[in-house]
C-alpha cells in the first residue's frame, strides 16, 4: 500500500481505537490486539498474481508483458476493481490501488472486496489483434482466481468494453456453463453492460461536486455558516457564485465530467479549460465541451493541438502546454488523468480552492497535506470517482437476474447511491477538523472493522 493511503488507514484506526463507543464489545488488550489486527489485514493485500504474457504479436516478435491481478481484501465480498493497460503499471502500483478498491466499496457500502489489475502496455503501441491476444492471455493466466463470485475485473485507464467483451467471451469459453455474465463489467451493452456504465465515473464524480456545492450547502445554509471549520468557510464562499472550472484529462471521466459541468442548471459554472497528454484549452468565457467531446470522438480521443483544427470546429481556445491546466487562476480543479499529478514540487502553484479527484490518487500525501492545511477542500477518489463501481454492481445484478435497467434507473439508483454515502459523511466533514479524506477513510475502516469483527476474524 503507498504510504499515504497506508498512514491514513493507520489514523483512522488509531482514532477508532480511543472510540472506546465504536465496538464496544472489545475493551482493553483484546481491544488494542483487534486493532492492531485490522492494520495488519488492512496494509497487505491477500494475494498478488503476476505473470508474463508471452504474445506472439503481428509483426512477427514475440514479447513477455508483465501482467497483474492483486487482490487486496474480500471482507466485504468478491474482489473488485479494473484492469489497467499502462506503460507504467508495475507491482506497487497495482496493490495500492487494489486497496483503494476496498476502501471505496467500503465506503459506498458496495458489497465488493477490492482488487485491480495491470498490464504494462501502452495500448497505442499494439494493433487491434494485439490486444486481443493479449485480453485473452490474460483471462487465460488467471482464470483460476476470476469469476463472478470470486473476482470481477472492470475497465481501467487504457481499457474499455471492447477490452471487457474480449475477456468475458474467453473466460466463458474457458469456464463453460457458468454465470459467465457476471464475470466482468464495463461490458457493451449489446453484451450484458449496463446503460450508463460508460458515463458512471465522470457523472458521478460531477454529481459529488455539485451535491457538496449546491444540493448540501443549500440545505445546510444556516448551520454551516455559524460554523468556524476552515473548511466549511471555502465551500460556503463559493456558494451562489459563477464557479471557473478546469478539467485535466478528457478521456472517458474527464470529457463526461466537463460535458455535466457545461450542461448544470444548479451552478452557475463555467469550464474554461481542459487537457489532455498533448495540450491544455484554455477560454475565459467558457469552452465548447459538446464540439470538443465531439472532435475527440472521432481523433482517437485527442483534442485538438493546432489553431487550424480550432477554427475549423469553431472553437475559441487559447493553445497552452499540456501541465498549464494545473496552474490556472480557477475556483475548481477536476483532476481526471493519472496518479501523481500534484505534488511536492508543485502543489504552491495550485490556485484551486476545490480539488475533485476523478482518477485514482492523484495527489499525493504531502500536496494533500499542504493543500488541506490551506484549507483547500480536497474531493478524494474514493468518494468522488465510485460511479463506475457502483454502475458496475448495479451491471453485475443486471447480469445476475438477466433483467436489465433503463438509463433513467441506473442514473437514479447510482444518484441515490452517492447521496446516501456524502449525506453520512458530509455533515461531519464540515463540523471536524478532519480533512474530507480522513473522514471518508475512518467510515470505510468502520465498516470494514465491523464486519471483519462479526465474521469472528479479529484476534
Ligand atoms: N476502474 C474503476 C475504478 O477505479 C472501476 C472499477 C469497477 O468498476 O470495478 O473505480
Amino acid at each position: 500500500m503507498a504510504s499515504q493511503t497506508s498512514s491514513i488507514v493507520q489514523s483512522s484506526l488509531d482514532a477508532l481505537l480511543e472510540d472506546e463507543s465504536f465496538l464496544p464489545g472489545l475493551t482493553g488488550q483484546t481491544r488494542k490486539q483487534a486493532f492492531t489486527s485490522l492494520g495488519a489485514i488492512l496494509s497487505t493485500p491477500n494475494h498478488i498474481h503476476k505473470s508474463f504474457l508471452r504474445i506472439p504479436l503481428e509483426n512477427g516478435k514475440v514479447v513477455r508483458i508483465p501482467a497483474f491481478r492483486i487482490q487486496h481484501n474480500d471482507t466485504l465480498g468478491p474482489y473488485k476493481g479494473g484492469i489497467r493497460f499502462h506503460e507504467s503499471v508495475n507491482e506497487e502500483e497495482v496493490a495500492n490501488l487494489a486497496a483503494l478498491m476496498t476502501l471505496k466499496n467500503a465506503l459506498h457500502e458496495v458489497p465488493f472486496g477490492g482488487g485491480k489489475g495491470g498490464v504494462a502496455i501502452n495500448p497505442r503501441d499494439y494493433t487491434v489483434k494485439d490486444l486481443h491476444l493479449i485480453c485473452q492471455k490474460y483471462v487465460h493466466y488467471f482464470s483460476d482466481i476470476l469469476g463472478p463470485d470470486k473476482d470481477i475485473p472492470a475497465p481501467d485507464v487504457g481499457t474499455g468494453d471492447r477490452e471487457m467483451d474480449w475477456m468475458m467471451a474467453e473466460y466463458k469459453s474457458i469456464r463453460p456453463g457458468t454465470t459467465y455474465r457476471g464475470s466482468f463489467t464495463g461490458k457493451s451493452v449489446v453484451n450484458g453492460g449496463s446503460l450508463g456504465r460508460r458515463e458512471a465515473t465522470g457523472k458521478g464524480v460531477y454529481f459529488t461536486f455539485r451535491y457538496m456545492l449546491h444540493d448540501f450547502l443549500n440545505e445546510k445554509r444556516k448551520w454551516l455558516s455559524g460554523t468556524e471549520n476552515k473548511f466549511a468557510q471555502t465551500a460556503f464562499s463559493y456558494a451562489d457564485r459563477p464557479l471557473d472550472i478546469a478539467v485535466q484529462g478528457f478521456g472517458n471521466v474527464g470529457s463526461v465530467a466537463a460535458l455535466e459541468a457545461y450542461r448544470c442548471t444548479h451552478l452557475k459554472n463555467k469550464v474554461v479549460a481542459v487537457s489532455d497528454r498533448n495540450v491544455t484549452l484554455y477560454n475565459s468565457e467558457g469552452l465548447d465541451i459538446p464540439a470538443l467531446a465531439e472532435f475527440t470522438s472521432s481523433n482517437d480521443g485527442d483534442l485538438p493541438t493546432t489553431e487550424e483544427e480550432l477554427s475549423k470546429l469553431k472553437v475559441k481556445a487559447e493553445i497552452m502546454d499540456r501541465d498549464e491546466v494545473l496552474y490556472l487562476d480557477v475556483d475548481v480543479l477536476m483532476l481526471a488523468a493519472l496518479e501523481d499529478q500534484i505534488h511536492q514540487e508543485n502543489m504552491k502553484q495550485i490556485k484551486a480552492r476545490i480539488i475533485v479527484e476523478g482518477a485514482n490518487a492523484p495527489v499525493t500525501g504531502e500536496a494533500d497535506e499542504f493543500l488541506s492545511d490551506k484549507g483547500v477542500i480536497i474531493v478524494p477518489d474514493i468518494l468522488a470517482n465510485a460511479g463506475g463501481v457502483i454502475v458496475s454492481y448495479f451491471e453485475w445484478l443486471q447480469g445476475r437476474e438477466t433483467q436489465f435497467y433503463s438509463e433513467d434507473e441506473v442514473f437514479k439508483l447510482l444518484f441515490d447511491k452517492m447521496t446516501a454515502t456524502m449525506d453520512t459523511i458530509l455533515p461531519q466533514f464540515f463540523g471536524d477538523p478532519f480533512p474530507l479524506r480522513q473522514n471518508c477513510y475512518i467510515h470505510a475502516v468502520m465498516k470494514l472493522s465491523t464486519i471483519s469483527y462479526r465474521h469472528g476474524k479479529l484476534y
